[in-house]
């Protein structure tokens, strides 16, 4: 059983009193205890991190990065060992697993560059013998909070930007799978981060409400659902911090009559059933237009009917368990609704056998045909392997039916015609857009973040908004006077 705790001021520290159980969601058997940190220890974390903020910032970029270097050579010898770690307590397949270290990884490729990211602005001559520069500077101590969907990637879309601008930095991760966060934190220690500089607390409500009030804390990153990131927003923001909180998703793809229909369906098939469509940016609406809809729903039915699902840690698999019990029964409840609601369950996995996981929380893929935009399955989002089929007559129909829902998250098109495509591009009101691409995931060198009630605040996460985020603006006007400054009584103008 492992004892998971916390990690402040670069140790481990003892369990404490609180905890909660953590499962293999493949086996259905507990794994281990994670500690869920009381007030005084997330208080003792800031005060660890304000004082290595002291020394941090005045680090030279270019020397916080080196350890950055360093970490990204581990990340890569280390990567099936952390991937394994991920996969035993989320349920995602190995491979999917090694796929979200890879994007996180980016994103400390990405930090690696913030020499030349953190680059202020100056104007020369603003006035007679006076010259204007603008510079960033580090925040001080900030704060995370991150969901169970991708341990590792979500941690790294925050972290990485903000220490290699100079901030420090306290971590609480999703109890339900905390492993992956401690392992990088050591490891990030090996390659010669300071003590204080990353500390990881686990915990729950407690913890994170410390975060959003504490007046150490500078910024709040935070992702997870939409009713949560809310209340993020609203009390840290209340309490003067910056905050960027991502919330939920109900993302559509449109597939047009004129588009390659295999194409769609093999796309469909990956975003709407990777990871047990527990992504984000998963494709959870199918919006077919137009007299393509039977071929589109037979072809997705077969498809959905051949999944390999199983113990994610076994290769050559398309889809794990899902993450709870819990979450299982959630999923499975808005089968039964969608049924009750007068959807054609076109695949039913809810009675899906798994060869070793009986007691393990799967879910075969479920497909839905005739899903109305009065339906619960339609306006909520399920976060599990159901993909929802909504047959229109037309493009602006589609289009209109996206606008008119409240997440925008991802979305995209499959078509062949660039007319189509563009106005599409340009109108739909949904943060991140594909085209004949169905999971439209910005790299870290551009910013991730949603639109309506998938984000709260107005930083999109990582690339240069992230480095936005993570830094504030100081503009100095500077002058050497050779002579004798007058009195100035009214407005100074530059001469
Ligand atoms: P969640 O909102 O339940 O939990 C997220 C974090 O908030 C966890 O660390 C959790 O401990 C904490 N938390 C939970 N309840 C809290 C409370 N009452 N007060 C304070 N903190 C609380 O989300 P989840 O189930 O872990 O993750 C799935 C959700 O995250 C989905 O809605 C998914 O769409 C969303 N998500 C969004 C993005 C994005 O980029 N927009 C990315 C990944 C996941």
């Amino acid at each position: 059983m492992n004892n998971i705790t916390h990690f402040i001021n670069g140790q481990i520290t003892a369990a404490s009193e609180r905890n909660a159980p953590v499962y293999n969601p493949a086996t259905g058997e507990q794994t281990g205890v994670v500690s869920l940190a009381p007030a005084s220890l997330v208080e003792e974390a800031i005060a660890n991190a304000k004082e290595a903020f002291e020394e941090w910032s005045k680090v030279t970029p270019l020397n916080r990065v080196r350890i950055l270097f360093k970490f990204k050579m581990l990340l890569e010898e280390r990567m099936d060992e952390l991937a394994e770690a991920i996969t035993k307590e989320h349920g995602k397949v190995f491979e999917d697993a090694k796929g979200e270290i890879i994007r996180g990884m980016e994103v400390v490729e990405f930090a690696c560059g913030i020499p030349s990211a953190l680059k202020g602005e100056i104007t020369e001559q603003v006035g007679r013998d006076v010259d204007a520069y603008s510079v960033n500077q580090p925040l001080g101590v900030v704060a995370g909070i991150s969901p169970f969907n991708f341990p590792a990637m979500v941690p790294m879309w925050m972290w990485p930007v903000a220490i290699a601008c100079g901030n420090t930095f306290v971590m609480k991760p999703s109890e339900k799978d905390p492993t992956a966060t401690l392992m990088v934190a050591e490891w990030l220690k090996e390659c010669g981060l300071p003590d204080g500089v990353l500390n990881i607390v686990n915990g729950d409500k407690e913890a994170v409400d410390v975060l959003l009030t504490h007046p150490d804390i500078q910024a709040v990153s935070f992702v997870g659902s939409t009713p949560i990131a809310e209340y993020i927003y609203s009390t840290a923001s209340a309490h003067g911090k910056r905050v960027q909180a991502l919330g939920g998703a109900k993302n559509h793809m449109i597939v047009m009559p004129d588009a390659d229909i295999d194409g769609a369906v093999n796309a469909l098939m990956g975003a709407a059933f990777g990871s047990a469509g527990e992504r984000c940016m998963a494709i959870s609406v199918a919006v077919a237009v137009g007299d393509i809809a039977d071929e589109l729903v037979d072809k997705l039915a077969a498809k959905t009917k051949e999944l390999k699902i199983g113990n994610g840690i076994n290769r050559g698999l398309d889809m794990g368990p899902l993450v709870t019990k819990e979450h299982h029964a959630k999923v499975k409840g808005y089968v039964d609704l969608g049924v009750e609601e007068g959807a054609k369950l076109v695949v039913d996995g809810r009675d899906v056998k798994v060869d070793g996981g009986e007691n393990g929380y799967f879910l075969g893929g479920c497909l839905f045909d005739n899903v109305t935009t009065d339906m619960k399955i339609y306006q909520e989002e399920i976060f599990g392997p159901v993909l929802c089929v909504v047959r229109v007559e037309d493009y602006a129909t589609a289009a209109k039916m996206i606008n008119d829902h409240e997440y925008g998250n991802g979305t995209s098109i499959f078509t062949r015609s660039g007319a189509v495509a563009r106005k599409f591009a340009h109108d739909i009101q949904v943060g991140m857009v594909g085209v004949n691409v169905p999971i439209p995931v910005p790299m870290a060198f551009h910013a991730f973040g949603g639109w309506k009630r998938s984000l709260f605040g107005s930083n999109h996460v990582h690339g240069p908004e992230g480095v936005r985020f993570y830094t504030k603006r100081k503009a100095v006007t500077m002058r050497w006077p050779e002579g004798d400054l007058d009195a100035e009584f009214v407005m100074p103008t530059m001469k």
